[in-house]
């Protein structure tokens, strides 16, 4: 009996030690390029030299960017299907198309013991952000969704909009409200705060744009929060948004959409490099939509810079590409709707077969 019991011993610790290896969850980040067409990632790749951060990825897939009522979306309906993976009516955040609140990936991450954060370069409860904390009808209604990040899981949060918090209707100051976190005014106390919770509110209101000076930039926000995700063994979900390349698109102002377009390029740059160290990790880089309907028409070759003009003031309809890397990966290669995003990132959570890579 003896020596069978050895063998059976050493079997059991060896399937004991690869199912728990792989039961380690992996790291989601999420990076979203806030009205980010082909047009506009070619355009920032040529005026970046003709490369991009873009080609480091194996895998790229289209998503569908029709909202519940519209073929054109705008920014809460369509981030509402990546947050949340349900279509709704343009201008919902966070509230499906039968008037149903739906949990988001970010707060599905955290029921499963993650740490979680968020990153914007536009105020933080603008739509793109307030999607993976925020239930409301109207992505208008700014100080219902700062009580709702005041009160949501979200672990470290960096962007613009402090005055929603400190200046409201109701009288209440939410930052004196938000006991278990250290709220912070620059990227030096958001490195120095020793706290589990962190804000850093860079911006009163909306942030300005990088050509004109915003601080910190993209690439800097990300490195430190990747500090601070990583400081407990606890994986991670976090969401980055270059908010002002749809800005650039809305002004139909090619250089702006150029400048914020190098900002988030570098910070893809730096979460490539994390996944390189941390292969645990899926990363997805995407578009909520395109914006301007911009066409590249010319432009000099001997300069790679890119000439363009656009057609709408507002967004496309046009599909936007998906560029995914790391673990889970290759389940984002193919043409889906936007709230596949949530589903194929929901998988990689929940570590489904299908989402191995
Ligand atoms: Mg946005
Ligand atoms: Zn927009």
């Amino acid at each position: 009996m003896y020596c069978i019991r050895i063998p059976l011993r050493v079997l059991f610790l060896f399937v004991f030690a690869l199912a728990s290896a792989q039961q380690s969850p992996p790291n989601i980040i999420l990076m979203i390029g806030d009205g980010t067409g082909l047009s506009q990632i070619t355009a920032g790749m040529y005026d970046n030299g003709n490369t991009s951060n873009y080609e480091e990825f194996p895998t790229i897939g289209l998503q569908k960017t029709h909202s519940d009522n519209a073929l054109v979306t705008d920014s809460a309906a369509s981030g509402t299907a990546m947050a949340c993976g349900v279509k709704t009516l343009n201008g919902v955040v966070g509230i499906d198309a039968n008037n149903m609140a739906q949990p988001s990936i970010l707060e599905r991450c955290d029921e499963a013991g993650y740490t979680t954060g968020l990153i914007a370069t536009s105020s933080i409860v603008h739509a793109t952000p307030a999607s993976f904390y925020a239930k409301v009808i109207s992505r208008k209604q700014y100080q219902d969704i700062a009580l709702q990040l005041s009160e949501s899981q979200v672990d470290y949060f960096i962007g613009g909009g402090k005055k929603h918090f400190t200046k409201r209707k109701d009288d209440r100051n939410l930052i004196d409200e938000m006991t278990d976190w250290t709220i912070v005014s620059s990227l030096r106390k958001f490195n120095n705060a020793d706290s589990p919770r962190i804000g850093l509110f860079t911006h009163d209101d909306e942030p300005a744009p990088i050509a004109q000076g915003r601080k910190p930039k993209l690439n800097e926000a990300v490195d430190s929060m990747l500090d601070k995700l990583t400081t407990s063994e606890r994986p991670f979900f976090l969401m980055v948004e270059g908010s002002q390349i749809d800005w650039g698109g809305h002004a139909n102002d090619l250089d702006y959409v150029l400048t914020e377009f190098a900002d988030f390029n570098k910070a893809i740059g730096r979460a490539i490099a994390f996944v390189k160290e941390n292969p645990n990790t899926l990363l997805v880089v995407t578009a909520d939509h395109e914006t301007g309907g911009l066409g590249l028409s010319g432009g000099n070759i001997k300069t790679f810079t890119p000439r363009g003009g656009f057609v709408t003031l507002g967004h496309t309809a046009s599909m936007v590409p998906v560029f995914a890397m790391g673990k889970g990966a290759a389940s984002f290669a193919g043409i889906y709707e936007n709230t596949a995003i949530f589903d194929k990132m929901l998988a990689v959570l929940q570590q489904e077969e299908n989402s191995d890579n």
